[in-house]
């Protein structure tokens, strides 16, 4: 194989001696999103990449535990009408309706197609798929929660994962294992063409042209201290396509889990309070029943956070610091816990040394996933303001899953709806990738500028050449201690603020990456530095972004907008009057812009703004 050899690599490298791959699509991600769109185009006979990380049955995706959401009404009377309603509520009026109704609808669908892939879900004792209550998820518009998580004990993630590696399998998609998708190939009229990457076995790099290029590289929950993400979420994707000029929308939105295991991170599904957990304070009150009356533990994440925090502030928390509030299972029995939350009683044991039969787990609200992301339309397609036109279509440029921002959970996501969109929108990219190319492309590859290589020899030859300076480790750590510390659950002007200007601060220490070991093979180092420029892109998108937006909404709660009289959980100072608008953030000189949300669903009336009360 013709590749480059890094210690010899030029900035301005002839790639004529790089070896070019070419394929009809190329997809960055081989996680639930990305193999349901691979299998898509696999079927159709395209000839398709996925290019991953990590092996792809170990992304991400595996790790989600509670379930899918889809009205199937197995247990109880649901329709996606229900389900609509509850996500834009849930959103806080952020998401975009025709959006919102669409993957609504495509729900029962696709989810009936991944049981008839063999997704191993749990079981009714009429054979129908067990669904469980989560939250935010309700019947008749709020009344009363509903069982809407079609699960797989508490492994859902799991199943779903395995279930499109198979069938990838048995469809001959070609997987690049372990390869890194460095940065985005586009023309000068702004197409893109695909992405230069590294092998991480051999340190060789290679260029992926392809007609059509698709994200689905996931989140970017590392930019925070305590995080329930993987290692790997260092948010490629955003990093990839903000330094190729494309904004990155409404990343001031991230979600705290209230169930973190508290100082491990890790997640204990939302599953539990499906199933009847409840949440305690020191006096052993269930303190929910006090902020959300109906939906109580089962309101969505941004809610309860909120309120957990809320005691642990008034002096109601639990352990020598009253720093965290526990989650009590222990009246739902053994038997249920072994057999719908076995996941939990070990993550009890293991990161908490707690039986979960017995006592009730520590746990405090942990960052855990990002609403924001590339701004995409329902087909997949990425789409940026361009004259008039606030979504313009970046022509052979897709993104889906969390990396991607459609935008469905507006200001505040509800669980299951995030495994749900990795298959709905999967699907949709899946079938617009497939006309696009096959009707329009052709046989044609658009050449390749000349410049391919430019920005990514530029970055892997300042590693490489570097004699001196900082550790990643180090500087990944300094964006995360801003991160933590200055865009928390509730978050201040001044907070914000002064994140903004530490964020600044560091530009020239991650400019500075210096790489100890030259070594190509299996060179992680190399590797972990190019992901901390991923992880700064992300950051500052969200500080910055964050910082501008003077209200709450959704995840987004600054103390100095709530109104007068406001409870402090929920009446929140929403201002729809100037802010029903989406976040647009550049990189080039860290630029906000802002295009409107769309409210006008696809066939059914609007769900107009109101206070969001549970
Ligand atoms: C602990 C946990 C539990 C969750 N539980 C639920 C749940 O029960 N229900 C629910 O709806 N949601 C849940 N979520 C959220 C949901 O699981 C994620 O949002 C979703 O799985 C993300 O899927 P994805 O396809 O976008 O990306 P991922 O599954 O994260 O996959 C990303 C892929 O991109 C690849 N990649 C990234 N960067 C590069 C690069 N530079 N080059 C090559 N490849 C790259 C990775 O290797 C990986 O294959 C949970 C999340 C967590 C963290």
């Amino acid at each position: 194989m013709a590749a480059t050899d890094l210690n010899k690599s030029t900035p301005n490298q002839d790639f004529t001696n790089i070896e070019i791959l070419n394929f009809d699509a190329v997809i960055v991600g081989g996680g639930g999103s990305g193999m349901r769109a691979s299998l898509q185009l696999a079927e159709a006979g395209l000839k398709v990449a996925v290019l991953t990380k990590v092996f792809p049955t170990r992304s991400h995706t595996v790790a989600a535990q509670g379930g899918i959401g889809a009205s199937l009404g197995n247990m109880q009377e649901d329709n996606w009408h229900y389900h609509f309603y509850d996500t834009v509520k849930g959103g806080d009026w952020l998401g975009d309706q025709d959006a919102i109704e669409f993957m609504c609808r495509e729900a029962p669908k696709v989810v009936y197609e991944l049981e008839h892939m063999g997704m191993p879900f749990d079981r009714n004792e009429d054979g129908t798929i067990y669904q469980r209550p989560f939250g935010g998820h309700s019947a008749n518009y709020g009344e009363k929660a509903v069982p809407r998580a079609c699960a797989a004990a508490d492994r859902t993630g799991h199943a779903l994962l395995h279930t499109l590696y198979q069938k990838n399998l048995e469809l001959g998609t070609q997987f690049f294992v372990e390869w890194i998708a460095l940065d985005l190939i586009r023309n000068e009229a702004g197409d893109v063409l695909g992405v230069t990457a590294i092998d991480q076995e051999t340190g060789n790099v290679a260029v992926f042209q392809a007609k059509a290029t698709l994200f689905a590289t996931g989140g970017a929950g590392r930019i925070f201290r305590a995080s329930t993400n993987a290692y790997i979420n260092t948010g490629d994707g955003l990093g990839m396509a903000s330094r190729a000029g494309i904004p990155l929308q409404d990343m001031e939105f991230w979600q705290f889990h209230p169930t973190g295991v508290a100082g491990a991170g890790v997640l204990l599904t939302e599953g539990c309070r499906g199933e009847g957990g409840v949440l305690r304070n020191k006096s052993g009150e269930p303190f929910m029943e006090r902020y959300a009356p109906t939906l109580k533990d089962l309101a969505p994440r941004d809610f309860v956070s909120r309120s957990m925090d809320q005691e642990i502030k008034e002096g109601r928390g639990c352990g020598p610091n009253g720093d965290y509030v526990v989650l009590d299972l222990t009246h739902l029995g053994a038997d249920t816990i072994m057999k719908r939350l076995p996941s939990v009683f070990e993550i009890g044991k293991k990161f908490a040394n707690v039986d979960c039969t017995k006592e009730p787990i520590p746990v405090v609200p942990t960052i855990h996933y990002q609403m924001g992301g590339i701004p995409t339309n329902i087909h997949g397609q990425v789409v940026v303001p361009k004259g008039d036109n606030p979504t313009e279509i970046v022509k052979g440029f897709y993104a889906i899953g969390e990396c991607s921002c459609v935008s469905v959970h507006g200001a505040n996501r509800l669980g299951t709806n995030s495994l749900l969109d990795l298959v709905v929108f999967g699907k949709a990219a899946g079938e617009h990738i497939i006309d696009y190319v096959t009707k329009h492309h052709g046989d044609d590859y658009a050449p390749l500028p000349n410049a391919v290589l430019e920005n990514t020899n530029r970055r892997l030859n300042a590693l490489q050449n570097s004699a001196a300076g900082e550790n990643a480790q180090d500087v990944a750590d300094a964006i995360r201690e801003v991160m933590q510390q200055h865009a928390g659950v509730f978050r201040t002007q001044k907070l914000m603020d002064e994140g903004v200007k530490q964020i600044l601060a560091l530009a020239p220490r991650v400019k500075n990456l210096h790489l100890k070991d030259k070594s190509k093979v299996f060179n992680t180092a190399r590797i972990e530095a190019l992901e901390v420029e991923n992880l700064y892109e992300v950051a500052k998108a969200t500080m910055i972004s964050a910082a501008a937006r003077t209200e709450c909404r959704g995840a987004h709660t600054v103390v100095d907008y709530e109104l007068p009289g406001d409870h402090p959980t929920y009446a929140n100072g929403r201002r729809d009057d100037e802010w029903m608008k989406h976040t647009l953030w550049y990189s080039v000189d860290n630029r906000l812009e802002y295009k409107p949300v769309r409210q006008k669903p696809l066939t059914v009336d609007e769900i107009p703004p109101k206070p969001r009360t549970f």
